[in-house]
């Protein structure tokens, strides 16, 4: 069985489809033993579906401002 902190780090791929069966298995195996898991998957998923909501909503542009300034302190960082 998978650890927490493996579980943790292997949700954003499962909550965006992107694991192999074997794993999603292995997700939901610990799911099933692990309260702690199960709350944090679901703010998780809940975190996930506003982040996704945002781009409808009319945003002020003071908010977009400071969007795109963390945005490209981002991308500062990577390169
Ligand atoms: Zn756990």
């Amino acid at each position: 069985m998978i650890t927490c902190r493996e579980l943790c780090e292997l949700l954003i791929d499962f909550v965006s489809d992107e694991l192999p069966e074997e794993q999603r298995e292995r997700i939901k195996q610990h799911l099933g033993k692990c309260p702690p898991c199960v709350a944090y998957f679901e703010s998780y998923q809940i975190t996930i579906k506003l982040t996704r909501q945002l781009p409808c909503a009319p945003m002020p542009p003071q908010l977009v401002e400071r969007l795109r300034a963390a945005l490209e302190e981002i991308r500062k960082e990577k390169q």
